[in-house]
């Protein structure tokens, strides 16, 4: 198969986005928009060498990026220069002479799906230039400077251009020397076509494919991509806890102190009930247990609220990308009758485990005057949670 190089136009200043670094940095769901785009260039068989032209100042930056995205190895990026047209020209003459086509596309337009930039491509393959673009759905309006309409455009034969554009490399290269011969400035590649007579072919795309040029843009795009993306791994954990009841000790259960003439004994306040929920969700997401964490010999665990115990966990499941989808708890105890402390209790799990109160059910049991709990020597808990990945 004849292999395409893209050349990602990455030089704008982005300036409607009203950020302080390009728009190619921006981030759709945690990751770099031109990470995104580079992304799905990367997912195309008939795609080989990319060159991402950035601006100058931003080089050192954007081969930064890719490296830590681990897309450096395919990938090219040199300096552009102040219009497209002149990125572009800089990019056209990194690409090695024997490369039969080009694809040039937008840095913004992370949304492009590599069935699109195949479709593109082939179109082009077969006759020697074409753009991925829509057809116009909206009326359009000639608007005068004193917002009054002028008159309506006829819209039947308009398309809006979008990327990628892709042609034949030695086509692209006579058009961009003729363009410059003119002093002709155009807008994307297909204009840089017409302008010396060559036939261009649209591609019908996606209006999906997004370009993103104001803030505004930003959480259409996340939508979008939140729609493709496949639905959260899951992992289940499990988590089990007894104390001691001790006399001169506070009852703390949930992260509430329980009025009753005994407590729990421990080296943290013992809240038998968060320390289960903590070994749940640190199994959910292989990460051993509690005592590993939160030694026992280690005095600034003393006396500590459990609960900031569970919200450190809850960082450590975010760090490896996990969130808690739901807590499923059971206090075993003879007394006191815990019911009515649930929903203050559920309040203080749910804020430490950043997730509605309605995700943390709490459940209270007796064993029947059975064991250690029906004798009333201790108190357990048993948790069981699913986590949820969502990976950036
Ligand atoms: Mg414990």
């Amino acid at each position: 198969m004849q292999k395409a190089t893209a050349i990602i136009a990455a030089g704008g200043a982005g300036l409607r986005m009203g950020t302080t670094t390009p728009k190619q940095f921006s981030e759709l769901l945690g990751v770099p928009l031109l990470i995104h785009t580079i992304r799905a260039f990367r997912q195309v068989p008939a795609i080989g060498a990319i060159i991402v032209v950035a601006p100058a100042e931003y080089r050192e930056l954007t081969s930064a990026l890719l490296s830590q995205y681990q897309l450096d190895d395919h990938c090219t990026v040199v300096s552009g220069g102040k219009l497209r047209q002149d990125s572009v020209r800089i990019g056209l003459a990194q690409v090695a002479g024997d490369c039969p086509l080009v694809a040039v596309h937008d840095g913004a337009r992370p949304l492009i799906t590599p069935k699109d930039i195949q479709r593109c491509r082939d179109a082009a393959a077969i006759h020697g230039a074409a753009i991925m673009a829509v057809p116009v759905k909206d009326t359009l309006k000639a608007v005068g400077a004193d917002t009054a309409i002028r008159h309506t455009v006829e819209r039947e034969s308009l398309w809006q251009a979008q990327t990628p554009q892709v042609v034949r490399t030695d086509l692209l290269k006579e058009a961009f020397a003729k363009a410059e011969q003119d002093d002709f400035i155009g807008t994307d590649e297909a204009s840089i076509l017409e302008h010396g007579g060559w036939p261009v072919m649209v591609v019908e795309g996606s209006e999906t494919n997004l370009k993103i040029t104001r803030p505004d843009d930003l959480p259409m795009a996340e939508a979008i991509l939140m729609q493709k993306q496949p639905s959260p791994q899951m992992r289940i954990g499990h988590g089990f806890d007894a104390h001691r009841l001790v006399a001169g000790r506070p009852l703390v259960l949930g992260g509430m102190k329980i009025p009753h003439e005994l407590g729990l004994l421990g080296h943290s306040d013992a809240d038998v009930l968060t320390h289960a929920l903590c070994d749940a969700i640190l199994g959910a997401i292989g990460a051993g247990d509690i005592g590993r964490h939160f030694p026992d010999s280690d005095p600034q665990y003393k006396g500590i609220s459990s609960i900031k115990l569970l919200a450190q966990v809850i960082g450590l499941a975010a760090a490896k990308q996990f969130r808690l989808a739901n807590a499923d708890i059971t206090v075993v105890a003879e007394r006191p009758k815990l019911a009515s402390h649930f929903p203050a209790m559920q309040k203080i799990l749910a804020e430490a485990c950043q997730v509605e109160p309605n995700a943390i059910n709490l459940k209270a049991s007796t064993t029947e005057k059975m064991g250690y709990t029906g004798r009333e020597e201790g108190i357990s808990a048993h948790a069981v949670v699913l986590m949820a990945n969502q990976p950036h």
